[in-house]
């Protein structure tokens, strides 16, 4: 299996390429040249296989330049090594109005995050290695909070990696900002941005272009690498478990081989949502796919009026991971959806870089509604979800998959529910405490961070997971905050390459 660029399909390169690489030179996304199909028989052979069997056995049909003990090896360390706090990996809750809840918050840093960047620093060492460099890997990433955490924890201390992490200083929650910066580990630094994820994420962009910056990273045996979800590393993980869920639902005779069902997934960069596309391609009978987002809209629009248009206000959410106005996972769905059209993709996400925005035609727009749908929803609408999950079910939701929850019942109640409904289930609603309790009517007033997992168990009954309770007693290793302007400087100070 060769990758492409989703702006020049001229390019061809390795899977261990792909992943090594990040993002191809000329900005476009690494897609796969073909997406592999399963058959009712390939699903029934993946039942009763654990989590880390069913992984391998997916990821050979993309990373194909592995073998099949690596890959075993890759998903062993990554699944089965006790980070994760079940055996299964990921978990699903039915609620009482019958739709599931596809938990996927089990690994060590409480997000779904966890499910890719357990995994992608074994896939990135040995690809380095397989593309015949030895060069120091130096993973530069902006996170709106659970990516920085998630991937702080999968390469902390991985020999011949070392990973920068920049958030927006006000863009995260409380809880996200205290397991950034207690984050333990030689090879690791994190650092604020003065602004916002965009800002970060811009800043982060400037410098893995910039000339200078290469020239001095190669002069000293570096390379950087990216840990967000433009990384082909990152997303195949992300398909499996859509795959898993499915087998997982067969055995549990939730459906029967070939029944359909939806998926609601709470959307920022596109990416969790763009891996259950995948999986539909690939056979898994996904019979629609809706898209949430909280006020942040730019995806409700786009599905609504094939008008891509970034030039709009940033909104601070209480599902701030998904305050996003840069899809970059999109461009791959577009390259697929437009035949493989790469001149068609240049020319949209130039005019989305020069103009702040992109228009696709009709006929385009038409098949994506076919497949999706969007929908978008306002803090208030979010809690008074969370608060309606919790008195309906006991069950306690965070701020991310209510967003989820509210687009998966207006889509029902519209649809008639004629399919069972999966929604995505993004993070611990500890990770989010301060407005979880407020939604279900407790008060944070004042309190710290910890004080207010005490008061969210008292209230909800629900335990507090170990990995955030024991951050009270870590230090803080990381209080740096730098404006957008000073990162480049910054990086190298920090990679002593002045
Ligand atoms: C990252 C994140 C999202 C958004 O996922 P994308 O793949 O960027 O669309 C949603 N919820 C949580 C909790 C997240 O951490």
């Amino acid at each position: 299996m060769l990758y492409h660029s989703t702006r020049n399909k001229a390019l061809a390169v390795s899977s261990a390429e792909a992943i090594a690489q990040g993002i191809a030179a000329d900005g476009g996304l690494f897609v796969p040249e073909s997406i592999p199909e399963l058959t009712a028989a390939d699903f029934e052979a993946l039942k009763g296989l654990s989590y880390a069997e069913r992984a391998a056995r997916l990821f050979k049909l993309y990373l194909t330049d592995f073998t099949d003990e690596e890959l075993r090896e890759c998903t062993k360390n990554a699944y089965e090594s006790g980070s994760f706090e079940t055996a299964n990996v990921q978990e699903i809750a039915t609620l009482a109005d019958g739709s599931m809840l596809l938990e996927l918050w089990h690994g060590p840093t409480c997000a779904f995050k966890d499910m890719a960047l357990q995994i992608l620093p074994h896939f990135l060492t040995r690809s380095i290695k397989k593309t015949g460099t030895d060069k120091e890997v130096v993973i530069l990433t902006a996170t709106s909070g659970d990516t920085g955490k998630a991937a702080l924890a999968g390469f902390k201390d991985v020999p011949g990696t070392k990973i920068m992490v920049f958030y927006p200083e006000d863009g995260v929650s409380s809880m996200q900002k205290r397991q950034m910066q207690t984050q333990e580990g030689e090879n690791v630094c994190v650092c604020a941005v003065k602004g916002n994820f965009d800002d970060c994420q811009n800043g982060v962009k400037a410098i893995f272009t910039d000339p200078d910056m290469q020239k001095a990273l190669d002069d000293n045996g570096m390379q950087f690498s990216s840990a967000n979800s433009i990384n082909w590393g990152r997303l195949v993980p992300q398909i499996v478990y859509y795959v898993s869920a499915y087998v997982t639902m067969l055995e549990k005779g939730i459906l029967k081989a070939g029944d359909r069902f939806c998926v609601t997934v709470p959307t920022g960069n596109f990416g969790n949502i763009l891996a259950a596309w995948y999986a539909k391609q690939m056979g898994v009978p996904i019979h629609h796919l809706v898209c949430a987002s909280n006020i942040n809209n730019v995806l409700t629009d786009f599905i609504n009026t094939g008008v891509y248009d970034r030039s709009r206000d940033f909104h601070a959410t209480v599902s701030p991971s998904m305050d996003i106005l840069i899809s970059s996972n999109l461009e791959r769905l577009l390259y697929h959806m437009t035949g493989e059209n790469d001149a068609q993709i240049r020319e949209w996400f130039t005019a989305l870089k020069t103009d702040g925005k992109y228009a696709i035609p009709t006929e385009l727009k038409n098949r994506i509604q076919a497949e999706f749908s969007g929908s978008f929803y306002d803090d208030a609408k979010t809690k008074a979800m969370i608060g309606k999950v919790f008195s309906e079910n006991g069950y306690l939701s965070d701020t991310h998959t209510a967003v989820g929850i509210c687009a998966a019942r207006d889509y029902q109640a519209a649809a008639g529910a004629e399919y069972p409904m999966l929604i995505a289930s993004t993070a611990n609603p500890y990770k989010f405490g301060a407005a979880v309790l407020e939604a279900i009517g407790g008060k944070a007033d004042g309190a710290d961070e910890y004080e207010t997992l005490d008061l969210l168990r008292a209230k909800s009954g629900m335990e507090i997971p170990q990995a955030l309770a024991e951050l009270k007693t870590k230090a803080v290793r990381f209080s740096d905050v730098v404006a957008q302007d000073a990162m480049p400087a910054y990086v190298k100070e920090r990679l002593g390459i002045q």
